[in-house]
């Protein structure tokens, strides 16, 4: 494990949220598109199935795509704001069967400030770190998912919406097209 288990959680949980607002689709349409995804992350706490939530989440997601593209200052500017913004005072608890672990806004704040706070306290880790080339954009021409690389070797290319075997076909068939002119 290269970052403790929460923060990897909400570093793969914030590219998803990015990655649902692709150029021609909208992954979170309705408030029951945002359910699967709050399941789908594991998240717990208040969660008011409301369109203005709705709206609320999807409003932050240009804010942490921004972080992808972004140099170290321009990220550390960024992290600050969305953690004074929610006023986060970090507190470590501990609820369901989880073991200690921090949470810098209360349970019961806003679903998209509590989405805000833990991506803001992970990308704090990396940024601490000097690990934010960990965050990249999807290799694949014809994405641009965000993508965190948490493997071992920093070998990570493509997002797994299954670029990595699409890329692979395109380079099979391009040899294949070369070797039978
Ligand atoms: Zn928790
Ligand atoms: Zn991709």
């Amino acid at each position: 494990m290269l970052f403790a288990h929460d923060t990897e959680c909400s570093l793969v949980a914030a590219a998803g949220l990015v990655n649902t607002a692709g150029p021609d689709r909208e992954g979170l349409p309705d408030v029951a598109a945002l359910d699967d995804f709050v399941a789908s992350h594991g998240w717990t706490g208040r969660h008011e199935h409301t369109d203005g939530e709705l709206v609320e989440v999807r409003t932050l997601r240009p804010r942490l795509r921004r972080i992808w593209y972004a140099d170290t200052d321009e990220v550390v500017a960024i992290v600050n704001g969305l953690l004074r913004e929610s006023h986060a005072l970090p507190q470590l608890i501990r609820h369901d069967d989880e073991p200690y672990h921090v949470h810098a806004v209360p349970r019961d704040a806003p679903l998209a400030t509590r989405m805000a706070v833990e991506a803001a306290m992970a990308l704090a880790d990396l940024v601490r770190m000097g690990e934010l080339s960990r965050l990249r954009i999807c290799d694949h021409p014809d994405c641009d998912n965000v993508l965190v690389d948490l493997s071992r070797n920093r070998c990570r290319r493509f997002c797994d919406a299954g670029c990595g075997n699409r890329a692979a076909v395109s380079a099979y068939r391009a040899r294949k097209a070369a070797s039978h002119p």
